[in-house]
């Protein structure tokens, strides 16, 4: 695999964010957002879980989303 500049949460040490995970940044936060975060960074942002996340995520993936993969 060539390409895919890996991304990093902006605000922990988790690293290699997935393509869900980007997803998610631009869909909640902003489509041009710089500066992502992880899941476990999202739920505390959002006060959620990342179970909750999760499942947001399959949800705009039924939906076709193409941030999704
Ligand atoms: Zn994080």
């Amino acid at each position: 695999m060539i390409g895919g500049n890996q991304i990093n949460c902006a605000y922990c040490d988790n690293e290699k964010l997935s393509k869900n995970d980007i997803g998610l940044n631009k869909k909640l936060i902003h489509p041009q957002i710089k500066r992502m975060m992880c899941l476990t960074c999202m739920a505390e942002y959002f006060e959620s879980t990342e179970e909750e996340l999760k499942e947001m995520i399959e949800r705009f993936k039924q939906q076709g989303c193409a941030l999704f993969g």
